[in-house]
């Protein structure tokens, strides 16, 4: 029987800011699966926007540590670092569309003003007080060529939004409550994860995008974006996060579970891979 490529792209989008471990692996190969299964084809992109815990031989680990496990992708790597401009157009459509706002306030204001402890605990961005917001009717400053400034999404108050997960089912949020203004621009005048992501998943036509469980409140962000810009959105499928004995989620800390630690210990790609295919097998 000849097989024929569908239209399915997926996605592999390692941080290099670590060492790439076990529950990395896991949902990079659920995403692999995904696109076999289809008969598709896969895109790695280098999510490398974060300045401070970027590191150069980060990212030489990880295309290793991929390769080691097996994977592989359309060439060329998707570098973000390298689709600023893209993203910079995004922000300069955003602050037509008067979707946006410039913050000057700190992550303590916003922790203060919601009366939340300052440390620890919180998995996820704290909402954005509204009081902290310009009216929508004030005069917006230009962005400006160089940005020194934060810029967030004015998230429509209110607005019940829902996605269809492909492996966690039907998914709802509601704007102003379960999240709330989130960072597109960063005073270090970079995109955020949020705005870079959306406008890479809606322009490189990826059809389905897979990952960790942790991000599905980021997906209604970026929904947000995603329909802001007038893109057609991907279907997303995210993956149960991996927890080690204690019940906690691994962390690029828990260097033991590192692929280079397993690999060092003598595990190899075929046991690896033999441990989340049965442990798929028990979860469906
Ligand atoms: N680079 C992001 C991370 O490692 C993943 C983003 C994504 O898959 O959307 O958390």
């Amino acid at each position: 029987m000849v097989s024929l490529s569908s239209n399915y792209l997926g996605r592999l989008a390692p941080s290099p800011t670590g060492y790439l471990h076990l529950g990395h692996a896991r949902t990079f190969w659920i995403a692999a699966e995904r696109v076999r299964a289809t008969n598709g084809a896969l895109l790695l992109r280098n999510d490398d926007l974060d300045a401070i815990r970027f590191r150069l031989d980060f990212v030489a680990a990880m295309l290793e540590d991929l390769r080691w496990l097996g994977f592989t992708w359309r060439e060329p790597v998707i570098t973000q670092s390298s689709r600023l401009a893209r993203y910079r157009a995004a922000l300069e459509k955003l602050h037509a569309a008067r979707l946006i706002f410039p913050c000057t306030r700190t992550r303590r204001d916003v922790l203060d003003a919601i009366g939340a402890p300052h440390e620890g605990g919180a998995d996820d961005e704290p909402v954005y007080p509204p009081q902290f917001r310009p009216p929508t009717d004030a005069p917006l400053p230009p962005l400006g060529e160089k940005i020194s400034i934060n810029w967030r999404l004015r998230v429509p108050d209110g607005e019940e939004l829902g996605f269809h997960d492909g492996r966690c089912g039907l998914q709802r949020a509601t704007a102003g409550r379960d999240f709330g203004d989130f960072l597109v621009w960063r005073k270090d005048d970079m995109p955020s994860y949020q705005l870079a992501c959306a406008v890479d998943d809606a322009e490189l036509g990826i059809t389905e995008v897979v990952r960790g469980a942790d991000l599905i409140k980021s997906t209604f962000r970026q929904l947000l974006l995603i329909r802001a810009l007038g893109h057609a959105a991907p279907a997303y499928y995210h993956a149960p996060l991996m927890l080690d004995d204690r019940g906690e989620r691994l962390a690029k800390r828990h260097d033991s579970l590192s692929l280079r630690a397993l690999r060092a210990q003598g595990m190899t790609p075929t046991q690896i891979a033999d441990q989340f295919r049965s442990q798929e097998a028990t979860n469906s």
